[in-house]
């Protein structure tokens, strides 16, 4: 062999060695990650089924509650027959403002704090989700129920912290904040508006979060309704960690009433995706569908369950009901 071309080799070798061990060496990863569906429509052997949703997310021993269901004591009582303490949670996140999301916070918290008076005592929510929101003509009362949950929320000393823009809560979590709307999705029921000086404007859910976690098997994206729209957080969650690899969606994607051309879409721009593991709001039809356009199967893409989880390295246990295959 030339001379030239050992060189030449061995300055690729260098090269690529270089890029290798940058590529191994990303600051922000969690390891462990564990989550556990609390509340949703479908239920499996012990729990109840409600139109919301809630889950406990567990990130290398940090426990966190994301959303806290559609009545005030659903998920306390399923984490009760799950046999899951969840007086050890300290943070917990609201994603919007609807009640299907909020309405268990403040009978969790009371009935937590009497063994732990830390847990749920740290609240995340985005900008915006105090905004009233109102009818048509704008006359009546907001139908924005969140500042009297945050107003009792706070009387029982509870913290509620504001996100304008994304945060890492814990080594490799990330909450958004307000998501950047780039797609037009419109992944919500129209129908109530927010002042715009004094003009009324369609609600748009700007406060509509989620919690994104960098690991080393790609991004898991975990959301209550994604009103933001699934393409939209998903872009989001690739910014803030700088990882391109989605690698599973768990929670609502409000895509239940969505026509194909919209199922179509997302399924492409959620292109290698390893698992959907799709509660609330997703729908059955479209997780079906967007199982088959993702190339995905029963083991990879479920409609969950109270009781189901997502283990980082194990996949979707999905219980019984929603998938078990002996
Ligand atoms: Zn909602
Ligand atoms: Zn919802």
């Amino acid at each position: 062999m030339m001379r030239w071309m050992v060189w030449l080799m061995m300055a690729l070798m260098a090269l690529s060695g270089t890029s290798a061990q940058a590529q191994e060496a990303p600051a922000h990863q969690a390891q462990a990650v564990k989550v556990t569906t609390l509340s949703t429509m479908l239920t499996d052997y012990v729990g109840l089924g409600e139109w919301g949703y809630s889950a406990l997310v567990e990130v290398d021993g940090r426990r966190i509650l994301f959303d806290t269901g559609g009545s005030p004591d659903v998920v306390l009582k399923n984490a009760q027959a799950l046999k899951i303490d969840l007086s050890t949670v300290e943070d917990v996140v609201i994603s919007h403002f609807h009640d299907d999301h909020t309405s268990g916070l403040i009978t969790l918290r009371k009935a937590l704090m009497a063994k732990n008076p830390n847990a749920l005592s740290h609240l995340y929510v985005g900008e915006g989700i105090f905004a009233p929101r109102y009818t048509r003509d704008g006359k009546g009362d907001s139908e924005n129920s969140f500042p009297a949950f945050a107003k009792a929320y706070l009387e029982t000393g509870g913290h509620i912290q504001q996100l304008s823009g994304p945060d890492e809560i814990a080594t490799g979590v990330w909450l958004t904040g307000p998501v950047p709307r780039s797609h037009a999705e419109t992944n919500w029921n129209p129908g109530l508006f927010v002042k715009a000086g004094s003009d009324l404007v369609p609600d748009t859910l700007r406060e509509d979060l989620s919690l994104v976690i960098a690991t080393p098997q790609g991004v898991v994206i975990v959301t209550g309704c994604g009103h933001a729209g699934i393409m939209n957080i998903a872009d989001d969650a690739k910014a803030i960690t700088g990882d391109a690899r989605l690698h599973a969606v768990i929670g609502g994607i409000h895509l239940f009433g969505k026509p194909d051309a919209v199922l179509i879409e997302t399924a492409a721009r959620l292109k290698g995706l390893s698992y959907l593991f799709a509660a609330h709001c997703t729908g059955i039809e479209a997780t079906f569908r967007l199982r088959e356009l993702l190339g995905l199967d029963r083991r990879t893409a479920v409609v969950a369950a109270v009781g189901s989880s997502f283990t980082l390295g194990k996949g979707i246990d999905a219980g019984h009901i929603a998938g078990w295959v002996g």
